[in-house]
């Protein structure tokens, strides 16, 4: 199939150029939103086509701000949201449901699944872009881009700066695709978890056992869901004891920099991996991530068909 569309499955294509291109078009919708939202109201797009969001497991964020991007960038979503009330309820696999929502003609697809299905060779078996709204724990490009774009909106660089994750490394599809950016853009990635969270294969990264010594070797935290569904059965641990050791306070968020950035890819589970004061916290920019994550989805849509 062509290579020249621009699908977006993994990250470790991407160039330090192309990227800081899309923060800066990302950068410039933004300015444009907040000018014309809050004085003429004369923010629109001329209707482009039709857009396939196709969403097989569950999502709040990332689908509504696909939704919004394909919105404001003039292609209308048609949304496929969890499977139910669908065909796949009566067996339909997921490749047959996106090659007949293919025949109704969307300009691109936006796909999230688990790590069965294929994405790569669905997306080498149809000639419309493909982008990855998380595929199982392979990857959430947009996710890691939107990371980076709201830490390159404070810094200007992510060169040099050191990254600590915080909790189900494991089974993290966002920890995936910052693995193959960290490269790119030239920051370090750390991790602290207990061992039943940290993955079996360690990449080339700084683990630290007391959080106390990754928050203080890093610029940006970004914590992360114990996501439950994905553990097996046997690997209970007590949540109590996690949030004893590893979940963030006010307090213990006093060992991070006057500077530093404290994120988290949502849904948060309060009480166990972040307590709700953190909100409060002035480093804190976990809503501005969401902000920032419709404009960067929007500068790539604009960019699929240039
Ligand atoms: N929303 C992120 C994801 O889809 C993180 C999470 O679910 O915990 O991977």
């Amino acid at each position: 199939m062509p290579s020249s569309k621009s699908s977006l499955i993994k990250l470790d294509r991407l160039t330090t150029p192309k990227i800081e291109k899309l923060f800066s078009d990302s950068m410039t919708l933004k300015q444009n939103f907040n000018k014309h939202q809050l004085s003429s109201g004369v923010y629109h797009s001329g209707y482009k086509g039709t857009a396939a969001l196709l969403f097989f497991e569950p999502s709040t964020r990332t689908r509504f701000s696909f939704e919004a991007a394909c919105s404001r960038a003039g292609y209308h979503p048609l949304i496929l949201d969890g499977g139910v009330g669908t065909s796949l309820e009566k067996g339909e696999t997921i490749e047959d449901t996106i090659y007949n929502i293919r025949a109704m003609r969307p300009m691109f697809f936006i796909v999230r699944c688990n790590d069965l299905v294929n994405l790569n060779e669905i997306d080498a078996s149809i000639s419309e872009p493909v982008l990855n709204a998380g595929w199982g724990r392979q990857g959430h490009p947009t996710q890691a881009l939107l990371d980076t774009l709201t830490m390159f909106e404070k810094w200007n660089t992510l060169k040099g700066k050191n990254i600590l994750f915080v909790g189900d490394i494991k089974h993290s599809r966002v920890v995936s695709s910052h693995l193959e950016l960290a490269p790119i853009l030239g920051y370090k990635i750390g991790f602290s978890a207990p061992p039943e969270l940290l993955p079996s294969v360690k990449p080339q990264c700084e683990v630290f056992t007391k959080l106390d010594d990754g928050l203080n070797w890093a610029d940006a935290v970004i914590a992360l869901r114990v996501q439950k569904e994905r553990h097996d059965s046997e690997n209970i641990f007590l949540l109590e004891d996690y949030r004893e050791a590893y979940g963030l306070n006010l307090k213990r968020i006093q060992a991070l920099k006057q500077d530093g950035l404290i994120m988290h890819p949502g849904p948060i589970n309060y009480g166990i991996e972040l307590e709700s004061e953190i909100l409060s916290d002035p480093r804190s920019c976990i809503l501005k991530q969401v902000e920032n994550g419709v404009f960067l989805r929007e500068a790539i849509i604009r960019g699929l068909f240039n």
